[in-house]
């Protein structure tokens, strides 16, 4: 059977295996396993693609946000950690690690409702919070969701109007543009994470936290190590949240290709949106136009009731498929009693119940993106 998987890593690494094959090399020949010079190369290449004077790398996406967090906390507060009392609004639909790094960080999330049409974080809904609530919030945490930026005008607008930080959580977003301003590159700071999976993926875990601001990045430097600015004299309650200088090898390489292999993902989404357009019982996703985006997921919305019958048949069919998220942040355990829930979070509950990813692999061949199109209309005809 014609299968067609989300994504092909071992496709992939087919397609630049000679390169990295000589990046791992120079690693074993040079041995220089922690800090060695590839780390900075990378951190020095991202920080010109992405426009942004500080890209630090760090042990995985998760360790960019809370150490992000930890830098503010730091810089606003003078403390080590929030307190409970400073609030910051979120997403609840987004992967836990964003709400799981604001508890970390010891402060509160508060979750609003997403826009229905982009399923990213909806501006309106961070003002409503704010106009009854201003004295607590300390920031806002917005998540380019499957590869598409947030409105960063009105998020930018409203951090600006009220004195809150922004940190962009890029982790599924990396090459994506706002107005043509890369984001992680637009609010004080940025998360990019290297998950495999991720646009630009590593052979392993990495992260990478992004900012303008000196202080804010010197912060970082010391937090990801054990909080010191010498190896062997702490100041603060830090981390061991280095990337791997064989990550950072591996990422370099991948760097030669992201801009294709998100212009492939581009691709792949248009033809998606070209074949499932009237398609009964399927939405698509609404595009902004200032978004540039990279589609780490395409990811569609099916009538209530019919989403598990069509990954299902699709299953059969041997096209895979996956639900990002079933369980939106706020009706996890681990937020229970640690978090607000800022008035109805009724349109995240709609995308929980109707969203399903389709495969995205940049190397998908036009004929599996039409096939999967046919297969999905034919289930829901
Ligand atoms: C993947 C991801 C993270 C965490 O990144 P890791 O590298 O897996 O720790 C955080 N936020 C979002 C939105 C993600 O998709």
């Amino acid at each position: 059977m014609n299968t067609v998987p989300m994504l092909d890593l071992k496709l992939e690494y087919e397609y630049m295996k000679e390169e990295i094959r000589a990046a791992i090399d120079r690693c074993l020949g040079h041995q220089r396993w922690i800090k060695g010079p590839e780390v900075s190369e990378l951190e020095e290449r991202i920080s010109r693609y992405l426009g942004v004077k500080h890209c630090i790398g760090v042990a995985s996406g998760t360790d960019a946000l809370v150490i992000a967090l930890r830098a503010l906390a730091i810089k606003l507060t003078g403390n080590d950690y929030f307190s409970p009392g400073d609030e910051i609004i979120t997403t609840p639909f987004t992967f836990v690690a964003t709400g799981e790094a604001i508890i970390h960080a010891g402060a509160t999330p508060v979750f609003v409702d997403i826009d229905p049409d982009t399923l990213n974080i909806d501006p309106g809904a961070i003002e409503d919070y704010i106009r009854d609530n201003s004295a607590r919030v300390v920031g806002i945490l917005p998540v380019h969701l499957y590869g598409q930026s947030c409105d960063m005008d009105a998020i930018m607008d409203i951090a600006g109007r009220h004195g809150l930080f922004v940190l962009e959580d890029a982790a599924q977003a990396i090459g994506c543009s706002w107005k043509g301003k890369r984001v992680a590159g637009i609010g004080d700071m940025g998360a990019l994470s290297f998950f495999p999976s991720k646009n630009l993926g590593g052979f392993g875990d990495g992260g990478m936290v992004t900012t303008n601001n000196q202080e804010l990045a010197d912060l970082t430097r010391v937090l990801l190590q054990h909080g010191g600015k010498d190896k062997y004299y702490s100041e603060r309650v830090g981390y061991n949240s280095r990337l791997d200088t064989l990550q950072a090898a591996v990422l370099l390489v991948k760097m030669n290709y992201l801009d294709e292999m998100n212009g492939r993902r581009r691709k792949v989404a248009d033809l998606y949106n070209a074949e499932l357009e009237g398609v009964e019982g399927v939405r698509t996703l609404k595009s902004l136009e200032e978004s540039h985006s990279v589609y780490h997921q395409y990811t569609i919305l099916v009538s209530d009731g019919r989403r598990d019958g069509l990954a299902e048949h699709l299953r059969d069919k041997g096209i895979s498929t996956a639900v990002y998220y079933a369980a939106p942040l706020h009706m996890m355990g681990l937020f229970t009693g640690k978090m607000k829930v800022a008035g109805s979070l009724a349109n995240t509950e709609t995308a929980s119940r109707q969203v399903i990813s389709l495969p995205v692999e940049p190397l998908l061949q036009d004929e599996q993106v039409i096939q999967v199109a046919k297969e999905i209309s034919s289930f829901l005809a």
